[in-house]
């Protein structure tokens, strides 16, 4: 589904990823941790296209197609979900209409047509139901003055309802409470498929006592280090970093 060859990304000029080699199969979690610093979200961000992140070598294929040569709104439309994609605030357009707009996309890719205002009312409403979530706010305008759990709730509707073929998940070392993390963990669960990848980033051990991966990959000094099953995150809960030339309290 995803396959990363001998990745190079540099930012600024400088060298921060040194040649990633990562497979995502259809029906696997796979959890990427690391130290600070390491390059979790500028692998992130390179899969997302973002801006001033250069490749410089290597490959990532998407479904067989080429990754790096799309756009990031074609990458969204071929069923790649990037979770900080959407925490954006979209002062005016609600929650509705641009979940319909960036479904009706994902669906034109796959040869279906559109939903009409009626057809997708009733999906978003019981997919918001599923997750706890009021009418109220999928009115509202996208993550404006969401809080930080509501806007892990509003990432996960995003997945519920555009139902990706691959999930990538940088969660950002800094503001999730225990609340986000069941969140983060619940929408990741639901998804749960065979036909679907997950590729879940993360600092924290903690959120895989939530998710439990099929695969743990180790990423330091912009390289995955080890690769290894579930077990893996909880050795390196233990024993921290320092196996991988890094200090850091774990
Ligand atoms: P992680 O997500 O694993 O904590 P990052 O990918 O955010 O790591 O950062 C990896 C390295 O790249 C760090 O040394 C960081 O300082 C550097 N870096 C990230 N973004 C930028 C940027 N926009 N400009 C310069 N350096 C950056
Ligand atoms: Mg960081
Ligand atoms: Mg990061």
């Amino acid at each position: 589904m995803l396959e990363i060859k001998n990745l190079h990304a540099t930012v600024d000029g400088k060298e921060i990823l040194k040649g990633i080699d990562l497979t995502v199969e259809a029906g696997k979690v796979h959890a990427i941790m690391g130290p600070n610093g390491s390059g979790k979200s500028t692998l992130s961000y390179v899969l997302a296209g973002r801006e001033g992140y250069e490749v410089t070598e290597g490959t990532a294929t998407f479904a067989g197609q080429d990754l790096l040569a799309m756009e990031p709104e074609e990458r969204a439309a071929a069923g790649l979900f990037l979770a900080f994609q959407y925490p954006v605030e979209i002062p005016g357009v609600s929650n509705t209409t641009f979940l319909k707009e960036a479904l009706n996309a994902v669906r034109k890719t796959r040869g279906e047509g559109p939903l009409d205002a009626m057809q997708f009312l009733k999906l978003i409403r019981a997919r918001a139901k599923d997750l706890n979530m009021t009418e109220d706010m999928i009115k509202r305008a996208v993550n404006v003055g969401f809080s930080g759990g509501e806007k892990k709730r509003n990432e996960a509707l995003q997945m519920a309802v555009l139902q990706p073929r691959l999930a990538i998940l940088d969660e950002t070392d800094s503001g999730l409470d225990i609340d986000a993390l069941r969140i983060v963990a619940e929408g990741v669960n639901k998804l749960r498929s065979p036909d679907r990848g997950m590729l879940v980033i993360t600092h924290y051990q903690r959120l895989l006592d939530y998710i439990v991966p099929d695969v743990v990959h180790v990423l330091a000094h912009g390289r995955i280090q080890k690769t290894g099953g579930k077990e893996l995150a909880q050795e390196l809960e233990a024993k921290g970093y320092a196996e991988f030339g890094v200090n850091e309290a774990a």
